[in-house]
């Protein structure tokens, strides 16, 4: 193998060109992203970035040290077996590492909406936070809950639109509920059970025709993998970018890591794509070794965490809300404290899943029961008093 394409220049792409020259590739690496700039983080464009405490987010590896070739602004249009085709010509590759992420779904309407996927989103966003502005976010999810907060600190007069019953309920389900009370506390209005039919000149129109007017729309209602380019190249697509726990895709000699992956998981025993800072960041160094022809597994319990209103939210494992037998055992006082938490605990007693809310050691703890597999006892897990390790 003398060269390596990684197509895609976000964490999981940059992360892939380290972990090959950590792993001793010598050949020559290409790296390209459709973007204009160095590989950044984006958890920090929701938060700091958005807050004004920062306007770089740039990832601290030296890609003049790696010697990489570097292509910004060059987007991947195709690809068949030993060749991407590009906007600026066909690069062959030995080996191609696919990191194309995802990008932010838009709604109906010819009224201006602002998404939050890059750097210039963010930037562009934040110039539109000032105090008095009416601001409609659409979707209560994890970057609608972040969005919210950053307008609201600005001075905006903050309205959030949620098709579902209650906020964060893709992702936590009931338990998503105990943070409404967070956005009535801000003094943000919330309301669920809504659905957008349009994105207008001056603000929303809703599906039972009324209207929320603002000055500024925000649409927080998910991604879809990056992966068009991707169509009828013989890598098998099926929510991203099909792969084995390896992370090899169904072309020899191509894999695939970050938002765009879906990874066979051993240990939940399905396919996983998961939309997460810590995949991107780990996923490289075993697809990278699957490409130099090792056999390590990719089973990571997926971890994420969120800053909204002012907590601190922390995510580990996989649940399956009531599937298998598992229950729910909540940790402290969601309504009255500001530290709690859940648990999601399979049949077995073997812990699925843990939320900790301003409680990091939870998490840290939580992560590594998961990992190791232990039987627990569900009494002394509802008692946030007792240590989750002790339980
Ligand atoms: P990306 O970061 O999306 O990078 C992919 C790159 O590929 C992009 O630059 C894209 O332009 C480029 N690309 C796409 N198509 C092509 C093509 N055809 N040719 C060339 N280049 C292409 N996760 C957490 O765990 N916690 C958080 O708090 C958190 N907050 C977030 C806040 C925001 C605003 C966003 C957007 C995400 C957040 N995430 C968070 C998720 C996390 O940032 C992502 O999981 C991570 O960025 C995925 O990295 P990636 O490299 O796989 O994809």
């Amino acid at each position: 193998m003398n060269h390596v394409v990684v197509v895609g220049a976000g964490l999981a792409g940059v992360r892939s060109v380290e972990a090959l020259r950590a792993r001793g590739f010598a050949g020559t690496i290409t790296l390209m992203g459709e973007e204009a700039h160095r590989p950044y983080d984006r958890p920090p464009l929701s938060k700091s970035v958005l807050l004004g405490e920062t306007d770089s987010t740039v990832v601290d590896s030296d890609l003049d040290a790696l010697e990489v070739d570097f292509r910004p602004g060059v987007a991947a249009k195709g690809l068949r077996p030993g060749v991407v085709e590009t906007t600026e010509g066909e690069v062959a590759y030995d080996g191609l590492v696919i990191a194309t992420g995802a990008r932010p779904v838009r709604l109906r309407g010819d009224g201006e909406q602002h998404v939050l996927r890059t750097i210039d989103d963010a930037l562009a966003l934040r110039e539109r936070l000032v105090a008095g502005v009416r601001v409609a976010v659409i979707g209560a999810g994890w970057i609608g809950a972040e969005v919210a907060t950053a307008a609201h600190r600005a001075g905006c007069e903050v309205t959030v639109v949620e098709a579902a019953d209650l906020p964060l309920s893709q992702a936590l389900g009931a338990v998503g509920g105990h943070t409404a009370r967070w956005y009535e506390q801000a003094g943000v209005e919330l309301r669920l059970g809504v659905q957008v039919a349009s994105v207008d000149h001056d603000g929303l129109t809703l599906a039972d025709g009324s209207r929320v007017r603002a000055d500024v729309v925000v649409t927080g209602v998910g991604v879809r993998p990056a992966v068009e380019w991707l169509a009828g190249s013989g890598v098998e697509l099926d929510n991203g970018v099909v792969t084995d726990e390896h992370l090899r895709t169904s072309l020899p000699g191509v894999v695939a890591v970050g938002d765009c992956a879906a990874w066979w998981s051993r240990r939940y025993d399905r396919r996983l794509r998961v939309e997460h800072w810590d995949t991107a960041l780990g996923a490289p160094e075993v697809a990278v070794a699957a490409l130099m022809g090792g056999d390590a597994v990719y089973d990571p319990v997926p971890y994420f965490w969120s800053e909204q209103f002012g907590h601190m939210v922390q995510y580990a494992g996989h649940h399956d809300d009531g599937n298998d037998g598992e229950r729910l055992v909540l940790r402290g006082d969601p309504e009255g404290g500001s530290r709690w938490g859940a648990c999601w605990v399979r049949g077995d007693g073997r812990l699925a899943a843990v939320l900790a809310v301003n409680r990091p050691r939870d998490l840290l703890q939580g992560r590594r029961l998961i990992e190791g597999g232990q039987r627990l006892d569900a009494v002394r897990l509802a008692d946030p008093a007792v240590a989750l390790r002790d339980c």
